[in-house]
C-alpha cells in the first residue's frame, strides 16, 4: 500500500524503508524526491491529512479548518502577538502559499560562510543546480499577463513611476495561473505546483509510502543512530486519536517538519544541544491598502503578481502585490457592525501590496508540553524597517492614483490622504501598533561548522548522532531577504543528494 490514512485504534502500524522523511512540504517533499530516484524506498510521515485539490474549500474558514497548521491559531509571543501561518496537511505549507520562486541570492551563500562557518565551496553551484531542475519539475513561469489582475498592473505602473530600479512580475511554479486569486485555499485549478501534485505522488509511484494524518512524537534513537520513527494517527475531522505506528529507517531519517515542529521534534527524540530552538528567524509582513476611485477587484488575478528586490540591502525589505480574501479583509479593518460593513462595502475598489522585511531579529522555539512555543520581539532596527516599507507602499499606493490609503498602524487615523505620509514615517515604533504576520520562519536548528552554535553541521547531520539529518527552513541560519522555498527545497536536495551520491 503506497498511502496508509488514519487508522483507528488496534493494532500498532508497522512500516519499514530505506529513509524515512517527516514532513512532506517543500524541504520533505525535496529530499524524498532525490532519495527515491536513487532507488531507495522512502517512507514519507506527514501530520496532517492528504486532500485532493478538489475537495479543497472555497473559503478562508474552510482553508483554516482543513490545511493550516491549528486552525492559524499559533503565535510568536513577544512584545507584540504576530500570528505564524503554516500548514499541515499532505504538501505541506507549500498547498497554501503563493508559489513565488526565487533562487537564492549568491550573497546568502558568502553570508552562511562568513557568519555561520558553512564553506562556500560547491555549495551555491550545487544549490542551483538543483533550483534549475526545480523549476523545471514545478513549470516556475512569469505570471501571464492575462492572469495579473489591476493590482499588479498598477504596482508595476507605480514601479516605473517611483523610478525603482528593480521591479518585476513573478515567476512561480505555476503551470498556467488562472489568476482565480485562491492560493491561500489551495489551487483548486490544479495549476499551482504544491508537492502534493508532483513529487508526493513521485515518491509513491517510485515505491515509496505516505503515513498521512501521522504527527511523529519522536525520532527513536539508538545508541545514538536514528533507526525510525514513531508516532500516533490522529483523526482528521474529529482529532481523536488512532493507532500507533513504527516507520523503521534502514538508513536514515531525515526531518522537515518546519522551523517550529523540527526543533520540537528534535527536543522530544533526546536531542540535546544547547542552541536547539535558537535562531528561529522570520520575514515579517506588513500591509498597506490603497483606495482607489476604479475597481480593483483584488480577488480576480494571481494571489501575487509583482515584487521587488531593490531594496532587499536597504532598508532590507522586499515589496510585494497580494490578494487578500475579504474574510481576511474584514479582520484587518477595524471596527464591527455596520460601521464595518460600510468598510467593506469598498472591497472592490482596494488593492493591498505589502513587504517583509529581512529582519535581524532571532527569536527562539521551545517545547511547550510537546508543542512548539515561539518566541520572538522585533528589535529596534526592525521596526524601522517596517516602518519604512508601510511608508513605501503608501508611496507606491499614491503614484498608482490612489485617493486614500489604509495603513493599519494604531494610533494613526484609519484612512490617511497624500498629504498625510509624513504620518507614516514618523509614527512611533511599537511593535503593537503595527499590525504583522510571520510567513518565512527559518532556523532552530540551524546548520553551521561550530559545533557549539550549530545543531546540524553544514551536510544538514545533526551534531552527535548518526543518519539524523534535518532538510527544512529549521537548517537555515539566516534570513533570505527573497521568498524561502526555492532555497528551502534546493538545500534539502542538497543534502539528500550527498547521502545518495
Ligand atoms: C500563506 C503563505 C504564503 C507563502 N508564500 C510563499 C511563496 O509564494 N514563495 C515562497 O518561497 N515561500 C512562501 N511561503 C513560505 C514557504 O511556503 C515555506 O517557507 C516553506 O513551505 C517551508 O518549508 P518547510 O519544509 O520548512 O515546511 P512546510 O512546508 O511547512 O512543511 C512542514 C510539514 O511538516 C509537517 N509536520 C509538522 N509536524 C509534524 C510531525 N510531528 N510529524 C509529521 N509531520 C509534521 C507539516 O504538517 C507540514 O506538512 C509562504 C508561506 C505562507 C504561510
Ligand atoms: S491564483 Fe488561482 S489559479 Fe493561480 S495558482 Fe493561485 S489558486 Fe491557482
Amino acid at each position: 500500500m503506497s498511502h496508509i490514512a488514519f487508522q483507528p485504534k488496534g493494532q500498532r502500524v508497522d512500516v519499514e524503508a530505506d529513509y524515512v522523511v517527516v514532513g512532506s512540504g517543500a524541504g520533505g517533499a525535496a529530499a524524498a524526491s532525490v532519495l527515491a530516484r536513487a532507488g531507495y524506498k522512502v517512507a514519507i510521515v506527514e501530520a496532517g491529512p492528504w486532500r485532493a485539490p478538489q475537495d479543497y474549500p472555497s473559503t478562508t474558514y474552510g482553508a483554516m479548518r482543513d490545511l493550516f497548521d491549528n486552525w492559524g491559531l499559533q503565535v510568536a509571543l513577544g512584545k507584540s502577538i504576530s500570528p505564524v501561518v503554516q500548514a499541515r496537511c499532505v504538501g505541506g505549507t507549500t498547498v497554501i502559499n503563493s508559489a513565488i520562486c526565487v533562487r537564492t541570492p549568491g550573497d546568502i551563500f558568502r553570508q552562511w560562510a562568513r557568519e555561520w562557518g558553512v564553506p562556500e565551496q560547491g555549495l551555491s553551484a550545487s544549490v542551483w543546480r538543483h533550483q534549475d531542475d526545480l523549476e523545471q519539475e514545478l513549470c516556475a513561469e512569469l505570471v501571464p499577463p492575462a492572469s495579473r489582475g489591476r493590482s499588479t498592473e498598477l504596482a508595476l505602473e507605480a514601479a516605473e513611476k517611483l523610478g525603482f530600479k528593480e521591479h518585476h512580475v513573478m515567476t512561480r511554479y505555476v503551470k498556467g495561473c488562472q489568476g482565480s486569486g485562491q492560493c491561500l485555499q489551495g489551487c483548486r485549478n490544479l495549476t499551482k505546483q504544491s508537492t502534493n501534485v508532483n513529487l508526493v505522488p513521485e515518491v509513491r509511484a517510485r515505491g515509496g509510502v505516505v503515513l498521512s494524518c501521522a504527527p511523529v512524537d519522536k525520532v527513536v534513537m539508538k545508541r545514538g543512530e536514528a533507526v525510525g520513527v514513531t508516532g500516533r494517527f490522529i483523526h482528521p475531522g474529529n482529532r481523536s486519536k488512532g493507532a500507533g505506528f513504527f516507520v523503521r529507517a534502514r538508513k536514515g531519517v531525515f526531518v522537515a517538519a518546519s522551523a517550529t515542529y523540527t526543533p520540537v521534534i528534535l527536543m522530544r527524540s533526546g536531542i540535546r544541544h544547547p542552541k536547539l530552538g535558537h535562531f528561529f528567524r522570520a520575514h515579517p509582513g506588513a500591509g498597506v491598502f490603497g483606495v482607489y476611485d476604479e475597481p480593483i477587484d483584488m480577488n480576480v488575478g494571481a494571489t501575487q503578481g509583482w515584487a521587488s528586490i531593490g531594496f532587499r540591502d536597504s532598508p532590507g525589505i522586499k515589496l510585494e502585490t497580494l490578494a487578500i480574501p475579504p474574510e481576511m479583509i474584514a479582520s484587518r479593518l477595524s471596527g464591527g457592525g455596520t460601521a464595518l460593513m460600510s468598510k467593506l462595502s469598498e472591497y472592490r475598489h482596494l488593492a493591498m501590496w505589502v513587504h517583509s522585511i529581512r529582519a535581524e531579529t532571532a527569536g527562539r522555539v521551545r517545547n511547550l508540553g510537546g508543542k512548539p512555543f515561539v518566541t520572538y520581539s522585533l528589535d529596534l532596527p526592525d521596526m524601522h524597517r517596517l516602518r519604512a516599507g508601510l511608508y513605501l507602499t503608501a508611496q507606491m499606493h499614491f503614484a498608482a492614483g490612489a485617493k486614500a490609503i489604509i495603513p493599519g498602524i494604531h494610533g494613526l487615523p484609519y484612512k490617511l490622504g497624500p498629504d498625510d505620509l509624513e504620518l507614516i514615517k514618523h509614527a512611533p515604533l511599537e511593535h503593537r501598533r503595527y499590525i504583522t504576520i510571520m510567513t518565512h520562519l527559518f532556523g532552530g536548528a540551524v546548520m553551521g561548522g561550530d559545533p557549539r552554535t550549530s545543531v546540524c553541521d553544514p551536510t544538514g547531520k545533526v551534531r552527535g548522532t548518526r543518519n539524523l539529518f534535518v532538510s527544512d527552513a529549521a537548517a537555515i541560519p539566516t534570513v533570505l531577504g527573497v521568498n524561502p522555498q526555492h532555497t528551502i527545497m534546493g538545500l534539502a536536495r542538497h543534502f539528500a543528494e550527498r547521502q545518495v551520491a
